[in-house]
């Protein structure tokens, strides 16, 4: 708060709030900022790849290609700019609001129960029958029984199909060089897609079989309750939101799902693909940071 000429106070982070909604309102969607740096580990990777084995023009048979077109890259995002005000700020869309987590807050070993009976389900399913049969298995999730933070991508590749795991092929190597670089590691956060099966060819699920899968990962996050869902990729947006907005309307701010709140950001085999839109999710994982507390290294060089 500013005093001025003694009498008149104005709170210039509410001013300011209602300048950018405005702009927003008004269809500007974009200002210039200056570029911060990326991670040098980020920005290089993957260094050792040869052109026959990074996803280039083609998608990667080992990484799920982002279904929808994703959109040109913006030179900044207004959203982004939002990030300068304070923490209560951020949430601008309220999309389920007024949902909640739909299950008790259970005890570490209620959690692994349910989660050990709702997998259960998960192996027995064949609700989408083009790709129950060439499925190797299921893919499910991984990380803690009570997670701050769940990774939400879209659905297994190759890799994955034959691991059982989600990210481990070379998306989900650049995955975890982000987390590094945003001061989170791999084992801290829960990681799981939309789908629970891999589409033949890593082709884009369809609306069907994400609706088919949908009871399956809205328990799951229900069992886990994270506080943050980190959406990888339009799919993952998509499934959560409930929209069909491009990653570029909807990333630089907080979302909310059931009590979580939820942040957008491009496929990292979309970054594999498309290097210069690392720069984006980097400047969307600063804003997590400065939401979890946690600092940013101005050198860029974070590995
Ligand atoms: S993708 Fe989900 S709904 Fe479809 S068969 Fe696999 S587990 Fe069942």
């Amino acid at each position: 708060m500013m005093e001025i000429e003694g009498k008149d106070r104005v709170d210039w982070s509410h001013t300011a709030e209602q300048l950018l909604r405005h702009w927003q309102r008004s269809g500007v969607t974009h200002l210039p900022v200056p570029q911060t740096p990326l991670p040098e580990s980020i920005a290089s990777w993957p260094k050792l790849q040869t052109s026959s084995t990074v996803p280039a023009a083609a998608p990667s048979s080992t990484s799920p290609k982002p279904s929808v077109a994703e959109p040109a890259v913006p030179q900044a995002d207004l959203a982004s700019t939002l990030d300068h005000l304070p923490k209560q700020s951020l949430v601008l869309d309220s999309v389920l609001a007024d949902s909640t987590w739909s299950l008790s807050d259970l005890s570490e070993n209620g959690r692994a129960e349910a989660l050990k009976a709702l997998n259960e389900e998960v192996v027995a399913c064949r609700k989408c029958t083009d790709i129950a049969c060439r499925r190797t298995q299921t893919v499910f999730g991984i990380g803690p029984l009570r997670p701050k933070l769940v990774m939400f991508g879209e659905a297994p590749g190759a890799e994955e199909d034959r691991a059982g795991e989600p990210f481990v092929g070379p998306a989900g190597q650049l995955l975890d060089r982000i987390l590094v670089a945003s001061g989170l590691a791999r084992d801290q956060v829960y990681i799981m897609n939309t789908l629970k099966c891999r589409p033949p060819n890593n082709r884009t699920p369809t609306d069907i079989e994400m609706e088919n899968c949908r009871p399956f990962f809205e328990r799951q996050l229900d069992i886990l309750q994270p506080e943050y869902i980190v959406c990888w990729g339009a799919v993952a947006a998509r499934a959560i939101l409930k929209t069909s907005d491009s990653i570029g309307r909807l990333r630089g701010r907080f979302h909310t799902y059931k009590q979580a709140k939820v942040m957008i950001t491009y496929h990292p085999a979309y970054l594999l693909r498309t290097p210069e839109a690392k720069r984006l999710t980097w400047e969307d994982m600063k804003m997590l940071m400065r939401e979890l507390g946690i600092p940013i290294r101005s050198t860029g060089t974070q590995s």
